[in-house]
């Protein structure tokens, strides 16, 4: 079989492994199937590559190489906590960076001159957004994972813009001048958009982290594209050409979810200001699982609003004990997710699918939120950004203008929250002190549990 064939079953597989992946019953061997064929891909390159006198491409040290990058790959990744998987998912999108910069200052340094603007352009390019996708994701990683950042100021912005100014000039320079040294220039540029990753991500924090996700994500992309141009790579090119654009699509999204425009959200987030109210100040009405498996059992319909919290918790399972349990004793449980509620995008629909919770009974909060007073009680787990009044009415509050559910809507919010911290913007949730507003206090899968119990007594 000619080595054509072998590259086209991989770009198909690879294909098909992406697509796989947008069913939860099948992600698993959608993912299997996609790292299959990449492996394929590499093996092929190798083969067709294997004459004595290209060393590096040598089918065993290549083998061997995926061989450890496989097992460091799988006991990483088993070690990490489930609720640690985007700060993972970070770490990968930025060695996804780190290889583009490598493989174009590789081409740049090599023995073969690079004396075409085409492909001088194609390793620019890389160098500039996988630079950018890599230091950016590094930030992004401390910033999920609460780590100490310096505090976002105005000279970050000015240094970020400095950087790209030098990276437009570098490039002009690149195109009409002729003589300059090609590595040093290309070193040069790789450089600048590794700063240019640190000054850029760093004002942009709080609630806009979702955007900043997806645009890295689809930056590594397009990296991945230039790098698939350089080697003439198909697969490398698909995958990179299919990671760029659903990238840049969620990134439309998560601006549409968040209420903000891209330019906006990159000018960064200066805003310290925020609700005037802080927790000690607050009118908190708490409530014991009793009590609220009590009120449950006399609803119709009944809202759960998940968060970030049921992921920590990992109380997705008992989310559908709960449902089973409420449909049994005649109450219509519905559950709404946030676009951006949870640390990736998507997060709430992968944990509530894991937990065979029917698609039907997740609604869209657009469809609902003009309709909340319908609920007779809205469960808030472990959410709080999400359902934070202050976004449409606290004109200095860092996450103003992101719509949001408004469980406050609901005849009765029970909020379920182990303590009165704030939610991951840091803003005060002035729906803690509405009057139809009640704390459960506790982990959520623990209080799930004692409600679960209590409704089975009822
Ligand atoms: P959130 O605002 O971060 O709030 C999470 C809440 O869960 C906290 O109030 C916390 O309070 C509670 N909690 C934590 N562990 C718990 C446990 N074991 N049991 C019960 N409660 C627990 O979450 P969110 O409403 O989902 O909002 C998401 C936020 O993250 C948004 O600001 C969004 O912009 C940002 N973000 C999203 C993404 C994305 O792609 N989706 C990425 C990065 C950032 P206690 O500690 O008091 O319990």
């Amino acid at each position: 079989m000619s080595m054509a064939w072998v590259y086209l079953v991989s770009a198909v597989g690879l294909v098909q492994g992406l697509k796989f992946m947008g069913d939860p019953a099948r992600a698993k061997m959608g993912n299997i199937v996609a790292a299959g064929s990449v492996v394929l891909a590499l093996i092929a390159v190798a083969i067709a590559n294997s004459d004595a006198s290209t060393s590096l491409l040598n089918p065993a040290l290549l083998l061997g190489l995926i061989l450890i990058g496989t097992v460091i790959g799988k006991v990483w990744s088993d070690r990490v906590a489930m609720t640690a998987m985007p700060q993972l998912v970070s770490i990968f999108n930025a060695l996804g960076g780190a290889c583009a910069v490598i493989l174009g200052l590789n081409s740049a340094y090599g023995d073969v001159p690079v004396d075409n603007k085409f492909l001088g352009i194609i390793l620019i390019l890389g160098g500039v957004f996988g630079g950018t996708a890599f230091t950016g994701s590094i930030v992004a990683f401390m910033k999920l994972d609460g780590r100490k950042l310096p505090r976002p100021v105005m000279a970050h912005k000015y240094a970020a813009q400095a950087l790209l100014l030098a990276i437009g000039a570098l490039t002009i320079a690149f195109l009409f001048v002729s003589g300059l040294p090609f590595p040093t220039l290309l070193l040069s540029i790789s450089i600048a958009a590794l700063l240019y990753g640190v000054f850029f991500t760093l004002p942009i924090g709080g609630a806009d982290m979702p955007v900043l996700i997806s645009l890295l994500n689809a930056l590594t992309g397009v990296a991945t594209l230039m790098a698939g141009l350089l080697f003439h790579d198909p697969v490398m090119l698909i995958g990179g050409i299919l990671v760029g654009a659903t990238g840049l699509l969620l990134t439309t999204q998560m601006c549409r979810a968040m209420n903000r425009s891209l330019g906006n959200v990159l000018a960064g987030s200066f805003r310290t200001g925020g609700a005037t109210t802080n927790e000690a100040e607050q009118d908190i009405r708490s409530i014991t699982a009793v009590e609220t498996a009590s009120l449950l059992a006399f609803c119709k319909q009944v809202a759960v609003v998940p968060g970030y919290g049921m992921a920590v918790a990992q109380a997705q399972r008992e989310c559908f004990v709960l449902q089973e349990q409420l449909r049994q004793n005649g109450v219509d449980l519905h559950f709404i997710i946030h676009p951006v509620a949870g640390r990736m995008p998507g997060h709430m629909n992968v944990l509530l699918a894991e937990a065979n919770i029917p698609y039907a009974s997740i609604v869209d909060m657009n469809a609902v939120n003009g309709k909340m007073e319908y609920y007779d009680a809205v469960l808030v787990i472990g959410a709080n950004d999400v359902v934070n009044p202050a976004a449409e009415n606290d004109p200095t509050s860092s996450i103003y203008g992101m719509p949001i559910i408004r469980a406050y809507k609901a005849k009765q919010v029970i909020v379920m929250k182990r303590g009165m911290a704030k939610g991951y913007s840091g803003v005060t949730n002035t729906l803690f002190d509405r009057a139809n507003c009640k704390i459960l206090f506790g982990d959520a899968k623990d209080s799930l549990e004692s409600i679960i119990n209590e409704l089975k007594r009822i």
